[in-house]
């Protein structure tokens, strides 16, 4: 991935040892789909006026945690030093690791903006609240240009040409993947699409 870049990387670490840190906690289809989030979180930080150098990193850090142990994400989520809701064990890895992976960005990248663990936190269900930085992660995540699901290529031209409208796309498109397969909906989920998958009043 050409463009891949960080300038800033919101930590002690220098830019070198923190993408080795991540390359090293994933394989290979895994890291260059955080290149390419990170080069689309670019693209959209750019286009809607944000910090671009914070949207890359975010982007870029989003499932650090994506192939850690189910026994490990238990094992945090049961010490009551981290203080997690212990609803999350009723979960699965799918849910678990961006919030808790936000537990091991702090503790192995020494990254501890909340802007940026919040968009970590959020970026596989959504919330009802949702920044700027949200918003951003939670879409590029979705339409990076390693994706190639059917109707991605509109999740795209409705992202670049509206972020809010790229948030309710992708909520109202998952909640329908999930319901499709039985799959148990997150209350999160379903909250997130509430406020931003709906048609909104004209
Ligand atoms: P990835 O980490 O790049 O694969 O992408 P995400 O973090 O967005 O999503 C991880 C998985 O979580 C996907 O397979 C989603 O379908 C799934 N997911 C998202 N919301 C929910 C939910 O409410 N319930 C369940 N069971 N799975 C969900
Ligand atoms: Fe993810
Ligand atoms: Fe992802």
């Amino acid at each position: 991935m050409n463009d891949f870049y960080l300038n800033k990387t919101f930590s002690d670490l220098s830019s070198d040892l923190l993408v080795n840190k991540v390359r090293a906690n994933m394989d290979e289809a895994r890291f260059r789909h955080c290149q390419g989030v990170s080069i689309t979180a670019r693209k959209l930080a750019k286009l809607n006026n944000y910090d671009e150098d914070k949207a890359a990193l975010a982007g870029f850090i989003h499932d650090y945690a994506k192939q850690v142990a189910n026994d490990e994400f238990i094992r945090v989520i049961k010490d009551p030093k981290n203080n997690f809701n212990q609803d999350l064990l009723n979960w699965n890895r799918a849910i678990w690791h961006g919030i808790v992976g936000t537990y091991f960005i702090k503790r192995d990248l020494s990254i501890t903006d909340s802007e940026i663990l919040t968009a970590i936190k959020r970026h596989t269900t959504g919330d009802v609240e949702m920044t700027t930085l949200d918003k951003i992660v939670f879409v590029a995540d979705y339409i990076e240009p390693g994706r190639s699901f059917s109707g991605v290529d509109e999740a795209r031209e409705v992202t670049f040409s509206n972020l809010d409208a790229g948030v309710g796309y992708e909520l109202a498109h998952t909640l329908q993947f999930l319901a499709n397969n039985r799959q148990k909906i997150y209350p999160k989920t379903l909250a997130a699409y509430n406020v931003w998958g709906i048609k909104k009043e004209k």
